[in-house]
């Protein structure tokens, strides 16, 4: 059922035994908005627990909380409330065993399926994380330092630092109360963007990997096992394909495991959340992603039709 972001907070308030989790291959509006909410509620004496099935990036280190992260090993007793953030309930793994407790969603993909018992789902919002900002403050509960520390993270994680589409006078004015709250604009890009010595590198190597098809409307990367492995964070990666002129859908397929292939998809015209539904994913029109459960070079073929026959039927 849909719920306004009022009832959202209601919810919420009422729950005293509250767990929050977000979906598996986590980035920074995933995290930005799950401990943007924790540290917003944690003067509420609530009992609040952080459940996520995968592992955290290296390059979130601006926010406090992360060792709170557990893995749904075993099933959590006493729940009152799940908060599903940033996804649908499809992707978060075993965290849906984990916890029997009615779900609140609260996202921002417009390919969110709405099916959890309580759904606020605004795909016009530029992150979650903006979505939480405007929860806290329907909630009438103060931002801290730490909070706003995380949703500013979320924030300028989903915009590409206030550079995309997405980014409102909302979007804007959000960010400016998140940084009189104590958000530190410097410190939170300086720790988003480094990359160790040997992901640089592997950058380079990715970068060399790049073909264009289509007249050069499409720019594929492909980042194989070994690539993968000298390089231990990919974020921003397709960006590079993305800025060749003339490109309009970049895309990135990675190694995930002998037959199973991450796809990552950002574009300037096409609606990529279509064509990453066509294979299994989803996200946003500009910026989608799937997993595919073939090797590299099988995928890359599936991926690249994909594409062609999406961008086809857009344009028809
Ligand atoms: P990224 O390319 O950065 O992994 O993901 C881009 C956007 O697409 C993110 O908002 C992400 O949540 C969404 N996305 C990525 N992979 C998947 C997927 O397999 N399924 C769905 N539904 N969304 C995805
Ligand atoms: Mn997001």
């Amino acid at each position: 059922m849909e719920v306004t972001l009022k009832q959202a907070g209601e919810i919420i308030l009422k729950a005293q035994n509250i767990v929050l989790s977000s979906h598996v291959n986590p980035d920074g509006d995933n995290v930005g908005s799950t401990l943007g909410l924790y540290h917003a509620l944690k003067g509420t004496g609530k009992n609040i627990r952080i459940l996520l099935d995968d592992d955290l990036p290296d390059n979130l280190g601006m926010m406090e909380g992360l060792e709170l992260y557990q893995k749904p090993e075993k099933e959590l007793e006493n729940v009152d409330l799940l908060v599903i953030l940033d996804v649908d309930i499809d992707r978060i793994g075993r965290v849906r065993d984990a916890v029997k407790a009615p779900v609140l969603n609260i996202d921002h993909h417009i390919s969110n399926s709405k099916v959890c018992d309580y759904c606020y789902v605004d795909a016009k919002a530029a992150a979650t994380a903006q979505i939480v900002y405007s929860l806290i403050k329907e909630m009438n509960v103060p931002f801290n330092q730490q909070c706003a520390m995380c949703l500013y993270t979320g924030i300028a994680s989903d915009t590409g630092f206030f550079r995309y589409s997405n980014t409102t006078p909302f979007t804007l004015r959000a960010a400016a109360e998140l940084l009189e709250a104590g958000a530190r604009p410097d410190k939170i890009s300086e720790i988003f963007d480094q990359r160790s010595f040997s992901s640089v590198k592997a950058a380079g190597r990715a970068i060399d990997t790049i073909e264009l098809h289509e007249n050069g409307k499409i720019a594929l990367m492909t980042v194989d096992k070994a690539l993968k492995e000298s390089a231990d964070n990919t974020e921003g990666f397709v960006n590079f394909a993305r800025n060749i002129r003339g490109t309009d859908v970049a895309v990135m397929i990675k190694y995930a495991d002998e037959n199973v292939t991450r796809v990552s998809m950002r574009s300037k015209n096409t609606n990529v959340s279509e064509i990453a539904q066509s294979i299994g994913g989803g996200g946003h029109i500009r910026a989608a992603g799937a997993t595919v459960y073939k090797n590299l070079d099988e995928a890359k073929e599936i991926v690249l039709n994909a594409i062609v026959e999406g961008m086809k039927k857009q344009n028809a």
